[in-house]
């Protein structure tokens, strides 16, 4: 058989996502596919069901991975738990915020935001005072901002949205596999995520969980969700009932189970250890070049860094460089942090001394040119 013609550059990925794919999940990819009804492709199914539950700290039930990038996850949430005429909470300090606040809108939701700038988070008591002023039904936020490169802590905004009756919406899409969710000691209802950061496999599934208060929700919602290929009741049908729906990709779930039986080989702690390891040795490296992180240190992203872009250099030509001559991808910030921040992921496979030894001279090289 003559080989594969798809020949892409060689890239190492040091942007906000897609992170870096270990070869394992490569070679996980590329086994034959089976039928979407196959028993085989269940019993992938039911195990990348398990180690999800694992790696996002519950014990839901309804834990599964929706065909579709992080934006499925996110439409999933939006579209299953926001009736037309309900009330959403929005803490909005980022781009994906705005997200969350543009698909309620299409449920015809009101919403309700407390605004912050890019950058900072919200601590307990404003969080709770904006959720018992509003009464709303769904409360939303990102864990990890990944526009900004701050990390909200989840509990005071989950403990406050069920005092007043509410459940919640969290984005993990950032955070999953690489800094601690604990969805259920920090009562998160719904969370989503995708599978090309923290979890370091290819785009193309968003993991999902829903706690057995917001399954209530479901069962109570006065119509059906408008959008089918999202609907959970249809979804959890397939996936427990092994009913069809649509045809799922065998070759993503063992790509994304591959990627999960890693995270559980190397210890989800020490994972997040590791990360927590490169970030210090990042933000040393960056501070010896005379580089400001912008976030405060108590809130930042582990392994997606916002380091400033210093006084007179072009953001866009310090990655145009590392791209051209070392083969890198960074991001830069955009919204209402264009031209300010680098966005750097040092996420999976290239959290490690000598990855990042490796991009900071590249770094250092690029910045002087
Ligand atoms: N939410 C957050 C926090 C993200 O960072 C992203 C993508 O970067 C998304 C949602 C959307 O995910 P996707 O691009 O996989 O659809």
């Amino acid at each position: 058989m003559p080989a594969s013609s798809i020949k892409p550059p060689k890239r190492m990925l040091f942007g906000p996502g897609p992170g870096m794919v270990e070869p394992r999940v490569y070679e996980a990819l590329s086994q034959p596919v089976v039928g979407h009804l196959d028993p085989y492709f269940f019993e992938i199914v039911d195990e990348v069901r398990d180690l999800l539950r694992r790696a996002l700290g519950t014990q839901n039930e309804l834990t599964i991975a929706v065909s579709g990038t992080g934006s499925s996850g996110m439409e999933t949430a939006v579209s299953n738990f926001v009736e037309p005429g309900s009330k959403v909470a929005v803490f909005a300090n980022g781009f994906f915020c705005d997200r969350i606040n543009e698909m309620a809108c299409r449920e015809g939701a009101s919403v309700a935001r407390l605004e912050k700038p890019w950058g900072e988070v919200f601590e307990a008591g404003e969080a709770a005072e904006f959720i018992h002023r509003e009464k709303p039904q769904v409360v939303a936020f990102v864990h990890a901002e990944t526009s900004s490169g701050a990390l909200q802590s989840p509990k005071p905004i989950c403990d406050a949205a069920h005092d007043a009756g509410a459940i919640v919406i969290a984005d993990t899409v950032t955070s999953l596999g690489a800094v601690p969710v604990n969805v259920d000691a920090n009562g998160i209802d719904i969370a989503y995520s995708c599978t090309q950061k923290g979890l370091s496999c290819t785009p193309g599934l968003s993991p999902i969980t829903v706690s057995p208060r917001a399954e209530e929700r479901l069962r109570s919602r006065r119509t059906k969700p408008r959008d089918w290929y999202l609907d959970l009741n249809l979804l959890r049908d397939y996936y427990d009932g092994h009913k069809y729906h649509h045809t799922a990709s065998a070759s993503l779930f063992y790509g994304l189970c591959e990627s999960l039986r890693a995270i559980a080989d190397e210890g989800l702690e020490n994972r997040f250890e590791r990360h927590v390891r490169a970030h210090h040795l990042f933000v040393g490296k960056l501070a010896e070049l005379g580089i400001e992180m912008h976030v405060p240190e108590r809130h930042r992203i582990p392994h997606l860094n916002t380091p400033r872009v210093p006084e007179g250099v072009d953001d866009a030509k310090v990655r145009k460089h590392l791209l051209e001559k070392h083969g890198i991808e960074i991001a830069g910030g955009f919204g209402q942090l264009a031209g300010k921040v680098f966005r750097i992921g040092v996420m999976g496979p290239m959290a490690t001394p000598e990855n990042v030894d490796m991009f900071v001279s590249a770094f250092r090289e690029a910045l002087a040119a």
